[in-house]
């Protein structure tokens, strides 16, 4: 096999600007595999990427096998910014990966896209991954690698298994060996020469979901993504998610199936944001569809902690089908406040500007003639600075709301996470240094009030098999960093 051939590498500054990044926490990336003779795999990835675009808007990626040849092709921007139709052309085979990336680990430069390409042995492979490893230090460590800022914890795995398989052994055996070591979230797609293989943690920490193109009897192909969105929209069937801790492994011929790591002890952990905020309301985890859960987390939240007001309204996107569930519960009538650009893309600040602000408009914008006078309950999803959900409240005060009740279709958010979620340190987590009154007065808001974990729980009717941790405090797996109280950075 040839050595790769990387058809385009433009590097922009892109995003390197914070006052691009929202004060809310961001999902950590999407990833799609695709094995299908006979179709044009580089539009369907680029649909399927598409679909997961919500996923990580930092940059994008496929890398096909043609002709005994791996080709890679990422650059920075949105899906639809780096593939041309050309370029889509160019990428034929019948085997593919694709990445939209947010990062959190590892630098926001082009350096960082995905997937990320390695020569071994006699060929090579390319990685796309979705989550955070926890011990990169110790892993670079034992194996005698600087893991600097540069690097992302895909390119110490991709580093990993190349040596093990320059020693000889199998692409697939290789991910064995090194994945056994791996600490914290990942769900992966890896490209070889014929063959794509799948892989989920032990926890399941980041979904992960394997469906079929053509008849059961008969399959035309397969595709593993990390939403069903993705499956949905290149006409494939949902058959089944990746279980924690199998790997699929799908060539031409078929797929085949192992379990490459033991399932941690206990239940699986998908992460609890994957419900309350990240996932697209049409996915459906586990067996449940997103947007119904969120439903309920609104009826749960107005049966616990209803308020005197004339209309329900949701922040855009996550908020609304919750404050749909509020008002369907509490008999207040649903209409929308605020209205979402949604396509915001690179952008810039004068500098005479208030940039907080200025992020918060440019995005969202009231909808006066609903908001006038009125008693507002607002539903959100979560507060994690508070300082979006401050400029917001002011938003509608301005545009002449009577009084803003806060509803907040997640628990407070006191800890930090280390599975594939960008948040901020415990310092700079609203909830974990202030009580509910406080934030309420620190917001502007007439009254703050947060859906109990056990509502929680019960809306998404998995007790048990969430992780919560950055709720609750209680890591399924090791972290990087001793955990301190609350007033100290971890
Ligand atoms: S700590 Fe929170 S954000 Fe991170 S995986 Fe667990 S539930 Fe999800």
């Amino acid at each position: 096999m040839g050595r790769p051939v990387i058809v385009r590498e433009c590097r922009s500054a892109f995003r390197d600007d914070d006052t691009y990044r929202e004060e809310r926490v961001k999902e950590a990336c999407g990833v799609v595999g695709i094995v299908a003779a006979g179709r044009s795999v580089s539009h369907l990835c680029y649909d399927a990427l598409y679909a997961l675009q919500h996923r990580g808007q930092e940059s994008a990626g496929m890398a096909t096998f043609n002709n005994q040849q791996i080709t890679v092709v990422k650059d920075n921007g949105l899906v639809s910014h780096v593939f041309a139709e050309t370029t889509l052309r160019a990428l034929a085979g019948s085997h593919i990966i694709g990445h939209t990336r947010y990062s959190t680990s590892g630098s926001a430069n082009w350096t960082a896209a995905q997937p990320v390409y390695r020569s071994a042995g006699s060929s090579g492979f390319a990685i796309a991954h979705n989550g955070n490893l926890t011990n990169t230090t110790a892993l670079a460590d034992e194996a005698g690698i600087q893991f600097t800022s540069m690097l992302s914890d895909s390119d110490l795995v991709a580093e990993l298994l190349a040596r093990e398989v320059d020693a000889g052994i199998s692409l697939a055996k290789a991910l064995g060996v090194v994945l056994a070591r791996t600490e914290g979230a990942f769900s992966m797609v890896i490209l070889e020469a014929g063959e794509i293989h799948a892989v989920r943690d032990p926890y399941g920490f980041r979904p992960l979901c394997l469906g079929r193109f053509g008849p059961a009897e008969q399959p035309e192909g397969w595709i593993v993504a990390s939403e069903s969105p993705a499956l949905d929209v290149v006409g494939a069937t949902f058959v089944r998610e990746i279980n924690p801790g199998e790997m699929v492994s799908i060539t031409e011929r078929g797929i085949s199936s192992e379990q490459l790591l033991e399932p941690a002890e206990g239940k699986q952990k998908l992460c609890i944001f994957e419900f309350v905020y990240f996932a697209r309301p049409d996915t459906y985890l586990m067996g449940h569809q997103v947007h119904t859960t969120r439903r309920r987390m609104g009826e749960l939240l107005a049966a616990q902690s209803n308020a005197h007001a004339d209309l329900v309204m949701g922040v855009p996107d996550s908020g609304v089908p919750a404050a749909e569930g509020f008002a369907k519960a509490s008999g207040i009538p649903f209409g929308y406040g605020l209205v979402k650009n949604r396509y915001i893309g690179r952008t810039f600040i004068s500098p005479d500007q208030d940039k907080r602000a200025a992020t918060v408009r440019r995005k969202l914008n009231p909808l006066r003639e609903n908001i006038e006078g009125q008693r507002l309950i607002v539903v959100d999803d979560s507060i994690v600075r508070g300082t979006t959900t401050r400029e917001i409240v002011k938003m509608l005060r301005d545009a002449g709301a009577k009084e803003v009740h806060l509803r907040i279709s997640s628990p407070p958010f006191m800890n930090p996470c280390f599975y594939g979620i960008d948040t901020p340190t415990r310092v700079d987590l609203l909830a974990a240094n202030h009580t509910t009154a406080e934030m309420n007065a620190f917001i502007g808001s007439d009254t703050l009030e947060f859906i109990t974990l056990a509502n929680l729980r019960s809306a998404i009717q998995l007790d048990g098999e969430c992780c919560d941790a950055c709720l609750t405090g209680s890591y399924p797996a090791p972290t990087p960093v001793v955990l301190g109280t609350a007033g100290s950075r971890w």
